[in-house]
C-alpha cells in the first residue's frame, strides 16, 4: 500500500492576527507545490501563549510563524532559540522538532535584505553608509540584516534618543546613534535609506525626514506595505531613487519558514505578488 503524503498544519499566532495576510502566502505555496497541509490562523491571547506553542507538537503542527505581541515574549517558551534569533531578540518563526522540542528562528532580517538584492541585484550592504529610522522590533532585524551583509557604517536615528543608544552599544560598533533633530543631515553620503518605524503607515502622518541631503544613488526602502507606497517612497520616487517597499520584506521573510516546514524553498512568482497585492 502507499503511504500517504503527510498531511502538515502551520499557522500565524498573534493577538490580532485577523489583519496578517501570511495564511495568503502559505496557502498559495502550499496550492502551487501540492502540498498537504494548511495555514490557519492561531488567534491567542498573550496569556495563553505558553500553552499554544506547547499545544503545537500534540496538535500535528509543524510550527508556526508568530506576530504582534508575542516575538519577544516566546523566547522563554521555547526549547532552542538560534543565534541570529537571540541577537535580535525576538522570534518570528517557531519548527517543531521532530523530538517535540520547539525551536525559535527569526527570518524578518533575511527576508529584508532579499527584498534589498530583489530589487536591486547588485546592491551591496558595503557600497555606503546606511541610515536606519527606527529603533523598534523590527529595526533590530534590520540592523542584524544590514551588519551580517557586510554592513561597515550604520546611522541610527530614532524620535527616543535613548532607545537608538542602547542598540547602538548592543549591535557594536558599525551603528552609530544619530540625534532625532540630525536625521535631515545624516543622510549625507549614504547608499541607503530605511524607514523601520509605523510613520507612513495607513492611519498615521508621513514620517518627517528631508531628503535634500540624500545622494540621488541611494536605494530608498521602507518596510511598511499598507500603503504599498507610503509618502516617504512616493518623495523618493520624485526625486528618481529606486525604491523598495515592505511587502518584498514579508514575502522573504515567509520563504525560509514554509521550508522548514513543508521541506521545498518557495519562490515569489508574479502570481503570488499578484494574490497578496489583491488583499492590500
Ligand atoms: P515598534 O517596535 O512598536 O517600533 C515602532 C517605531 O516607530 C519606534 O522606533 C518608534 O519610535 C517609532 N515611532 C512611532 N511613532 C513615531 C512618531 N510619531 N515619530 C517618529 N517615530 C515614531 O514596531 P515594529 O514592530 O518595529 O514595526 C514598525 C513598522 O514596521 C510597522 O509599521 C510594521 O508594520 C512594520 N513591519 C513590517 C514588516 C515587514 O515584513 N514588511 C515586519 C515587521 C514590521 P519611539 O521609540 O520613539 O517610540
Amino acid at each position: 500500500m502507499a503511504t500517504e503524503r503527510p498531511y502538515r498544519l502551520a499557522g500565524i499566532m498573534g493577538w490580532p492576527v485577523a489583519h496578517s495576510r501570511s495564511p495568503v502566502i502559505h496557502n498559495h505555496w502550499i496550492a502551487e507545490h501540492q502540498l498537504r497541509g494548511a495555514y490557519v490562523m492561531l488567534p491567542v491571547q498573550p496569556e495563553h501563549l505558553k500553552q499554544a506553542l506547547r499545544g503545537l507538537p500534540v496538535l500535528g503542527f509543524a510550527g508556526c510563524n508568530l506576530t504582534i505581541p508575542h516575538k519577544v515574549a516566546a523566547l522563554q517558551w521555547v526549547d532552542h532559540v538560534d543565534p541570529l534569533a537571540r541577537r535580535i531578540g525576538a522570534i518570528n518563526t517557531v519548527v517543531v522538532e521532530a523530538d517535540g522540542s520547539l525551536s525559535g528562528r527569526n527570518t524578518d532580517g533575511f527576508g529584508y535584505i532579499q527584498s534589498l538584492r530583489d530589487a536591486q541585484p547588485n546592491w551591496r550592504a558595503h557600497a555606503g553608509a546606511a541610515a536606519v529610522i527606527g529603533a523598534g522590533g523590527a529595526a533590530r532585524a534590520v540592523l542584524a540584516g544590514l551588519i551580517d551583509s557586510g554592513a561597515n557604517t550604520i546611522r541610527l536615528t530614532n524620535r527616543s534618543g535613548a532607545k537608538a543608544h542602547d542598540l547602538a552599544q548592543e549591535f557594536g560598533p558599525t551603528v552609530q546613534a544619530i540625534a532625532w533633530e540630525d536625521r535631515h543631515d545624516a543622510l549625507a553620503d549614504c547608499a541607503l535609506l530605511v524607514n523601520t518605524t509605523n510613520q507612513g503607515m495607513h492611519g498615521e502622518p508621513p514620517l518627517d525626514v528631508r531628503l535634500d541631503q540624500l545622494p540621488l544613488h541611494a536605494l530608498v526602502s521602507d518596510i511598511i506595505y499598507v500603503p504599498m507606497e507610503t509618502p516617504l517612497l512616493a518623495a523618493a520616487r520624485a526625486r528618481g531613487h529606486t525604491v523598495v517597499n515592505g511587502l518584498g520584506m514579508l514575502l522573504n521573510q515567509a520563504r525560509p519558514a514554509f521550508e522548514a516546514w513543508f521541506g521545498v524553498l518557495p519562490n515569489i512568482t508574479p502570481e503570488l505578488l499578484a494574490t497578496v497585492t489583491a488583499t492590500l
